[in-house]
This record gives C-alpha cells, structure tokens and sequence, in this order.
C-alpha cells in the first residue's frame, strides 16, 4: 500500500519566501509532507523534478471567460485549458458576458454551467451595479464583485458601467456589508470622452493607435484613482483596483496603502510587455497597449511597486476575441472588440522578465498566488505549498528557451500576442488539487474537475 500518491523528488520547492531542497508529496486533493531529500517514501507515482523548481499554483482573479453568450471566443473548457497550460490553478472570471451576471438567478446558471466545465477551479465576481442584488449575490456564494468606470463597445459594457459618485458609494456601502472585494476597473469616462473628442477634431485616425494613446494617458486613471480611494475611505469597502499601470496612480496607491486604507492593487500583463513595436506588427492584437513600455518614468514606478508591494497581485486580463474581431480596430477602435487572450503564455512570459531582473521569484510568488488567495480569504488552503494545503502547484523549468507561437495553443482564438517572442522558463506540469492536468505542454483531463470558490467574507474594519 502506498502512502502517498504523488512524490515529487529532487527539486527545490517554493515555501514561505524560499526555495527549499526538499521532495513533496501529495495524498488525495492536498499536500500530504514535505520531506528531507533521499528520504524514501511509498508512493503510486514517483516524478523526478531534479533541477526544477515548485511553485505554488496562479490564482488569477481576472479571466474573462466569455461564457455565457460569446462562447465563439471562448467557453469554460478552452478557457480552462489554456489556464493549466499557462500554469494558472484557479481563475476568477468578471460578469462580462451575455446575459451579464447581474442577478443571483443569471449567478446561479453561470457557476453550474462552469462546474460541469472547466478543468480547474474557479470563482466569479459578479456585477456589483444593482444595489437590491448586492446582498443576494452575496449570499448566494459569489467570490466577489466587479464594477466598470469605463463604458463603450464590449467589451466594456454600459449596462456593467458605472461612474455616478454618489451612486458608486452606495454601492460601496452595500458592498462593504457583505465582507466580500469589490474589483473596481478605474477609469474618468468624461476624459477619455473629452480627449476622444479633441483627437477627432485635429483629424487622427480612429485607429487602435490613437486610442491606445488616449486610453492610457495618466489623468484618466490618476483621476479615477483619487475618486475611487476617497469613496473607499467613506465606505469601508474592500477595494481592489484593476490595471494600475499609471505612475501617478501607483504613487497614490503607495501613500493609500501606507496610511492603512484597505486597498489591493492588480496590474495586468500586457501594458508592461507589450509596447510600440508590438503594437506596429500585431496592430489591434496589442492594444490597448504600446504607449506604457515606452514610458521609462512609468515603467520604473512599476517595477518599484513590485519590489515594495504596492502592487499586490498580477491579474492576467485573458481577454480572448477572435482575429477578425481585433481587426476592426484598425477602421474604428471606439467601436471594436479589444483585449487579448494571455494564459497559454502566461506564466513563460514572468519567468523571462525574472530572468532580465525585473522581478524576483518572492515578487512572483506573492503576487500570482499568496496575495490574491489573501484577498479571497483562501490563504494558505491555496497560495501556498505547506502540509494540508490543496496540492496546487506548478513545476517550472527555469532554463528552458523557447520561441513563443500560436501552434498548439489551447485559447479558443488560437492566437497570442506574445508569438514570436523568445523567452527562457516554461512550466513544465500543472496540478490542480492533487490531479496533474497539463504535463510536458499538453493538458490532460476532461472538463468538470474544477471546483468553485466561493467568497469568504472579511471584515477587518
Ligand atoms: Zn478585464
């Protein structure tokens, strides 16, 4: 009889902020012992992890599924295949979706929908904008609550879009009550609009470009940012912004955050990869992105944000639309689908920038699985790899290069916009409580494995 059923031997393991030389083995969903090398345990499958290391699973609290209603683009399975691919344990998906999840009924249907579904586990942050449902929502089992500043074509639904003051802090408020985040996309709507407007008077094109400049300028963020902390200090409610990649926002999160206000800041991959090159060769497939890598002012307030916390954790912002669709950008930006699909080549794409010193493996660590399983107050059931937490984890191989393609991608689009890149370090097998679901690049297991996180209050003021 074995003991345990999963022995990972002679590679270094990722635990409370080192790499440890120890083997680690898994006993049904969970991590069963972490051992001296050479000590020889039973077990049913021993795998030989000699010259790799272990990291906790990614906990992504910003997927966009697009199922229900834009399951052309993607659904629950590919979504959750490329996740396992990209080393991604458990996502959080946003109510962007047709219907958009704004009652407990259209909850209800999506949560059962993506448990007959998807190979990981998952949550969903459902739409805070109906201030009667907030409470309902809440007891019914969300993760969370999402709510958009920015409203336009979709992605960025109007009927999801809220900018109103007054009515933001009374949904803040009701929010607060429930213990649960509140995600916010931070964005001045009436600059963006006004900006928009003066482009279009000078005769610029309604291009991805000029909207990529627009969208990006730092007073439609640092202004949002301002607004939105102030709201947070009246309310109490736990806030956690979305794509911080302005300078002037980062800062006034860094003095928020030092004076105690209860906010978490995520930023998201493409602003700090993908710049204007990119943008010149894969056009609409980049943006919004191009203007932030060129920004060295901004670029600095990011990387120092990650080395002194201010920033909590990386979202992927997986945003999957089909080619044709990104390509209308190219005629009207204002009017087209935007975003693009990120988990397939998620986790290679950090392990290169650690590789140029960008990042450290703490920085990594803390901000793809510690802190956002804090923030969903799963910490250390997920997030961390200790005796007794759910065996989700990631076996990476830090030296491996690889040219990054859209060959045997997973995503539904079946493109990237990282193709092309050449980056060293790739995961290698992905476990989602004790079940390997992707190994050597192929995912393995069928839909329904995953299981739904529900939210766990906290109320810490
Ligand atoms: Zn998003």
């Amino acid at each position: 009889m074995a003991d345990y059923d999963v022995g990972f031997r002679g590679g270094r393991v990722f635990v409370g902020r080192d790499l440890l030389d120890v083997d680690l083995y898994t006993q049904g969903e969970s991590i069963a012992l972490l051992s001296q090398p050479g000590e020889r345990q039973n077990t049913k499958r021993t795998i030989d992890v000699t010259g790799r290391i272990i990291l906790p699973g990614i906990i992504d609290l910003h997927a966009h599924t697009r199922d229900p209603g834009y399951t052309h683009k993607e659904d629950f399975f590919t979504v959750s295949q490329a996740a396992a691919a990209g080393g991604v344990t458990t996502w959080v998906d946003m109510p962007n979706v047709e219907p958009p999840t704004t009652t407990v009924g259209l909850f209800e249907e999506k949560r059962a929908r993506a448990a007959q579904t998807s190979l990981v586990d998952f949550g969903h942050f459902a739409s805070g904008v109906n201030l009667e449902e907030i409470p309902k929502l809440a007891a019914a089992g969300v993760t969370g609550f999402k709510i958009f500043q920015v409203s336009g074509a979709y992605p960025h639904d109007p009927r999801l879009a809220l900018n109103d003051e007054g009515k933001l802090l009374e949904r803040f408020r009701e929010i607060a009550k429930t213990g649960l985040p509140c995600v916010v996309h931070p964005f001045n709507q009436s600059l963006f609009d006004f900006f928009s407007a003066q482009a279009f008077a000078q005769g610029k094109p309604r291009n991805h470009v000029t909207f990529a400049e627009i969208y990006t300028r730092e007073v439609v963020w640092e202004s949002a940012i301002t607004s939105l902390l102030s709201l947070q200090r009246e309310s109490g409610v736990r806030l956690h912004v979305v794509h911080t990649h302005s300078a002037r926002s980062l800062r006034l999160l860094r003095h928020a955050k030092s004076t105690g206000q209860n906010v978490t800041v995520e930023i998201d991959p493409k602003y700090f990869h993908l710049g204007k090159a990119d943008l010149e060769e894969k056009g609409p497939q980049v943006c919004p992105a191009g203007f932030v890598v060129e920004d060295k002012e901004r670029m600095e307030e990011i990387w120092r944000s990650f080395r002194d916390g201010t920033i909590d954790s990386i979202g992927s912002d997986h945003a999957p639309h089909t080619k044709e669709e990104v390509e209308k950008q190219r005629i009207d930006a204002w009017g087209a689908a935007m975003g693009n699909p990120q988990y397939d080549h998620y986790l290679s794409v950090f392990l290169n920038d650690m590789h140029q010193n960008k990042l450290s493996l703490v920085n990594l660590v803390c901000c793809f699985s510690e802190n956002p399983a804090r923030i969903l107050g799963i910490y250390p059931r997920k997030g961390a790899l200790l005796p007794g937490s759910d065996a989700d984890l990631v076996v990476v191989d830090f030296d491996r290069e690889r040219v990054l393609s859209n060959e045997g991608l997973y995503t539904k689009v079946q493109w990237s916009p990282y193709a092309g890149w050449k980056v060293k370090g790739m995961p290698v097998l992905t476990m989602v409580r004790g079940k390997i679901v992707a190994e050597n690049g192929k995912v393995v297991g069928g839909p329904g494995y995953g299981k739904y996180i529900a939210g766990v209050p906290q109320r810490l003021q």
